[in-house]
């Protein structure tokens, strides 16, 4: 399946500075910044800055690069903001069935409290 990217969702306006952030990191290839809508006491959006959709989009067509910077970017988040000790999730929704609400690639870097079980039974 070919990905199309769409440019006017709210991550790539992000991106070109059209709408503030609350960054907390930035590298060459990517970017960090904390959810609008925090789920727990850590709650960091982690994309890279090119135009990927969702996860396997990045992992088949990004550069090794780009995959090397976004993937140390998350290690980075994890120690920056302190819960590498007590643990912490991540996740990256796709698609409908995962019920991805902003279709540019994002991790959800989630910790400070104890998360719970990884999934909750469907509504
Ligand atoms: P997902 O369902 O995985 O696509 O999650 C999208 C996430 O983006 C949600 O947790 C939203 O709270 C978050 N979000 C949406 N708009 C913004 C924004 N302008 N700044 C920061 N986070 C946002």
């Amino acid at each position: 399946m070919a990905y199309v990217y769409d440019d006017q969702n709210v991550f790539a306006k992000i991106l070109r500075g059209e709408i503030p952030n609350d960054t907390v990191m930035e590298t060459e290839h990517s970017l960090a910044f904390r959810d609008i809508q925090p789920q727990a006491p850590v709650h960091v959006l982690v994309i890279p800055k090119g135009p990927y959709v969702c996860y396997d989009h990045f992992a088949s067509d990004a550069s090794d690069a780009e995959i090397v910077d976004f993937n140390r970017t998350i290690a980075a988040v994890c120690k920056q903001e302190g819960v590498q000790a007590d643990g912490y999730r991540i996740i990256s929704n796709a698609g409908d069935a995962g019920v991805q609400e902003v279709p540019h690639l994002h991790i959800h870097v989630l910790g400070g409290r104890g998360l719970g079980r990884m999934l909750q039974p469907a509504r």
